[in-house]
């Protein structure tokens, strides 16, 4: 017979929280990725403090934004489509998930609209598996050095984010994201547009935080290890 051992009490979620909290270096940001996770769950985690939470889908993002606390900083971390951006906007704090000159261009118009800034990093494809999401380091520099760029006075390119291969070979995933960081510090090293400030490297999830650490990263997405497996409904 098969068990459900999927259950996490809300009590794990705050040990578990606190675990990582005590164990990353000051500097790194910890987001609680909630995607298909309860607004119980989530509320368990605010009131253990915690502020940052990633999620990958628009209309899910949407209405926890709606039900919880306004200080929450919500990061969109999924792929994001240019007609959905506009749902986003009057409230998101950092979108991960850059991947085009089209979907920045649409961040951009939004923005304006609603007289904010928003801070956006760029997804880079970095895993040997060819379904995700994100640019090459061509195309990102193609983007970066852009003269439009320049004109985009509502958004700020705040970074990259990168995924890693799906694998237990830790050698590999740690030369995916030291590629990343390499070309982190390339484009750190110069000076662009007024909008392109780099501060922040977004690698790292669950099964491969502690190399990311390692290896610079500034931002771990954590799902599965502080909430438990996640109920797709
Ligand atoms: C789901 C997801 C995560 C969290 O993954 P876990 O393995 O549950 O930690 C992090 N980043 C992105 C982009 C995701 O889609």
């Amino acid at each position: 017979m098969k068990e459900h051992i999927s259950m996490i009490s809300n009590n794990d979620i705050v040990l578990n929280l606190n675990k990582f909290k005590s164990s990353i270096p000051e500097n790194v940001t910890l987001i609680a990725v909630s995607k298909f996770q309860s607004v119980e769950k989530i509320k368990m985690a605010y009131e253990a403090g915690h502020r940052d939470f990633g999620e990958n889908y628009v209309q899910e993002m949407k209405e926890k934004y709606e039900q919880l606390p306004k200080d929450i900083r919500w990061h969109f971390i999924g792929h994001l489509q240019a007609n959905k951006v506009k749902y986003i906007v009057p409230f998101v704090h950092l979108i991960h998930s850059v991947d085009s000159l089209k979907l920045l261009t649409e961040i951009h118009k939004h923005a304006l609209k609603h007289q904010r800034i928003i801070d956006c990093l760029l997804q880079i494809h970095i895993a040997k598996e060819e379904t995700k999401f994100g640019l090459s380091f061509e195309e990102a520099r193609a983007l970066l050095f852009s003269d439009i760029i320049k004109t985009f006075s509502n958004v700020r390119i705040k970074g990259l984010m990168g995924m890693a291969t799906l694998t237990d070979d830790g050698e590999q995933i740690k030369n995916e994201f030291l590629s990343l960081k390499h070309f982190f510090d390339e484009i750190n090293a110069q000076k662009i547009s007024d909008n392109v400030q780099f501060e922040e490297l977004s690698i790292g999830m669950s099964n491969d935080y502690k190399i990311a650490i390692e290896c610079g990263s500034t931002m771990i997405r954590i799902g599965t290890a502080i909430f438990g497996e996640r109920q797709k409904t």
